[in-house]
């Protein structure tokens, strides 16, 4: 627990001053933590070399430390890309002058690669530059190769240090490449979680009615015109809506009327058959579709919803109340149209209002 919220509290410094607008918090840790890596790099050749004694050699690895702890301390200072492009140049640098003075063996060039995969994974979206830096590091790899088989380095390493030297900077470069891939590639995985909840999020807000958490129209037409592809099986359609709801509203109140809605709703998700797909067709009326039921097995299932319903008691503030629905019930003749199976239901459904309300017309 305590370890982590050491860690917690040191990745939060790391990610500070990522508040700004449009700016990546994920970059700029990667950079930090890259300037770290490099921090730790020159830290350890400081130690390596100063077993050996060498002055300028030290001097060298002490630049290296001075240079990136400033970079380091810059990145709180100027924005993620002006700290991002100050550590490109820095590793540049640093390359460049490790591989004129220490020489080609040390492995140091391979930086180069590093600053390569960096780049590529950053965020930006400057492809021309990108590919232009990957030629210029190309380019100045192949320089920087040719240079050491005509020159030797500035400073000679006995074979010892020099073979220490390339096992320090060989971890240094796959640490630094394994960070990079690793902090990027989590960013893009958390994206893609992020975008696939969010698209859920937005087929359901598109798909369902907002008050009672049913189908909506949209949705009902969909799921409809889907179901009448494939007519092999026995399907009824019932629409349905509240008797006398308006009165509802004008004594009790819209809240009230709201509390009723939602209400019948649950009710219909609980009585109703498992695949019954069921919907707000408008106001106080319901579309309800039962896949796989004849209308005579249908009936039974609204006869036992419609005693359900008529059962639930509400609290109206003023009195207890309790609400009927009339029901327009048709079974699919398997080649009527959506429109025409609708208005039969609509239809009955006027038909069981005329005729005295709460009861089912088939
Ligand atoms: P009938 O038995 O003939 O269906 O009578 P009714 O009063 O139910 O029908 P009418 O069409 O006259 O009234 C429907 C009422 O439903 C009017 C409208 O304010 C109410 N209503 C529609 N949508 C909502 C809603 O989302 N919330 C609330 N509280 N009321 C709604
Ligand atoms: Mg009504
Ligand atoms: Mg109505």
């Amino acid at each position: 627990m305590k370890e982590n919220s050491i860690f917690s509290t040191i990745y939060e410094n790391i990610c500070r001053d990522t508040g700004k607008q449009n700016e990546s918090a994920k970059l700029i840790a990667v950079v930090r933590i890259l300037t770290l890596t490099m921090l730790i790099h020159s830290f350890v050749c400081c130690i390596l070399i100063s077993f050996t004694g060498h002055i300028g050699r030290l001097v060298l690895a002490l630049l290296s430390l001075v240079l990136f702890l400033t970079v380091f301390v810059l990145s709180y200072r100027y924005s993620t890309f002006t700290s991002y492009c100050i550590l490109n140049v820095c590793i540049l640098i640093f390359t460049v002058v490790n591989v004129y003075y220490l020489g080609w063996d040390i492995g140091v060039q391979h930086f180069l690669t590093v600053l390569l995969v960096f780049v590529f994974f950053s965020k930006y979206k400057h492809e021309t530059a990108k590919l232009l830096f990957a030629l210029f590091l190309f380019a100045l790899r192949l320089i920087l190769y040719f240079y050491c088989k005509i020159n030797d380095p500035v400073v000679s390493l006995n074979s010892d240090l020099s073979g220490a030297m390339q096992i320090v900077n060989s971890f240094f470069i796959f640490l630094s490449l394994g960070l990079i891939a690793y902090l990027f590639s989590t960013t893009t995985q958390e994206m893609e979680g992020k975008l696939i909840e969010y698209n859920r999020k937005l087929m359901k807000q598109a798909n369902t009615d907002t008050l009672t958490g049913l189908y909506n129209r949209r949705r009902t037409m969909e799921y409809l015109e889907q179901l009448l592809k494939t007519p092999d099986t026995q399907i009824s359609i019932c629409l349905c809506d509240i008797d006398f709801f308006k009165r509802v509203n004008d004594t009790y109140g819209h809240d009230i009327g709201d509390v009723v809605l939602k209400k019948i709703s649950e009710t219909f998700q609980k009585r109703l058959p498992p695949d019954t797909f069921i919907s707000r067709w408008g106001g106080e009326e319901f579309l309800l579709i039962f896949p796989r039921l004849n209308g005579d097995e249908t009936i039974i299932a609204l006869e036992t919803l419609r005693q359900k319903i008529k059962e639930i008691v509400f609290d109206g503030g003023i009195e207890t109340f309790s609400i009927t629905l009339t029901y327009g019930l048709v079974e699919y003749d398997y080649h009527s149209d959506i429109t025409t199976l609708l208005k039969e239901a609509d239809e009955k459904l006027y038909l069981g209002k005329e005729s005295g309300r709460d009861r089912i017309v088939f």
